[in-house]
């Protein structure tokens, strides 16, 4: 029979290098580049999942230079989004500081605007030996506030990118399913 698409507003947040273009991009065209532009855009990407249609939204979002980390997310881009990903390079402490920070955030502005599932992703994995954040503060960070949590290297693998969407969408569809 005919089915209707889904669509699925996906934001990509987190401090500068860690890989969210990469992880995008990997996502759209199963490929790993090397080198991003400092674009801020929109992609769409279809894709069959169970069967079904899903036409995902994906805001590759820049963060801002100068800010507070508290000013590093609009109300724009949380109203927008049915799912968000948190990125931090697991050799940047800095950007897990930026992702506990966002996290929080998050969680603070959807007491007041409903809830949108959230994964925290852990990149640069192939990078060990400078690894500064240990897989267990990132699993606990993400279990403290109720967030999905992948290690994955997005210079390595298509297959953690793709896991880390399917898991988002399934968790979108699920809190669609309670409203
Ligand atoms: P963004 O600023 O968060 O969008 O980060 P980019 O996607 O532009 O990536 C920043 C840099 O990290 C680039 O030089 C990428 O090639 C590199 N990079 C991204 N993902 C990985 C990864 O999984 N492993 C390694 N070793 N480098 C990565």
């Amino acid at each position: 029979g005919t089915q209707q698409k889904v669509e699925a507003n996906i934001l990509l947040l987190g401090a500068e290098n860690v890989g969210k273009s990469a992880l995008t991009v990997r996502f759209l065209t199963r490929r790993f580049i090397g080198e991003y532009g400092d674009i801020e855009s929109i992609y769409n990407h279809n894709e069959k999942i169970d069967g079904r249609d899903i036409s995902f939204n994906i805001w590759d979002s820049l963060y801002p230079q100068n800010c507070e980390t508290t000013e590093s997310i609009t109300e724009k881009q949380l109203q927008w989004a049915n799912g968000l990903i948190l990125v931090y390079s697991i050799c940047d402490r800095s950007s897990f500081d930026v992702v506990q920070q966002q996290v929080h955030h998050i969680r603070q502005a959807k007491k007041t605007s409903g809830v949108s599932p959230v994964i925290i992703v852990g990149n640069k994995r192939d990078l060990l030996h400078r690894r500064t954040v240990s897989s267990e503060e990132g699993r606990l960070l993400a279990l403290s506030a109720d967030c999905g949590f992948f290690e994955i290297s997005a210079a390595e693998t298509y297959h953690g990118v793709l896991l880390v969407f399917h898991e988002l969408f399934d968790l979108i569809r699920e809190a669609r399913a309670l409203k």
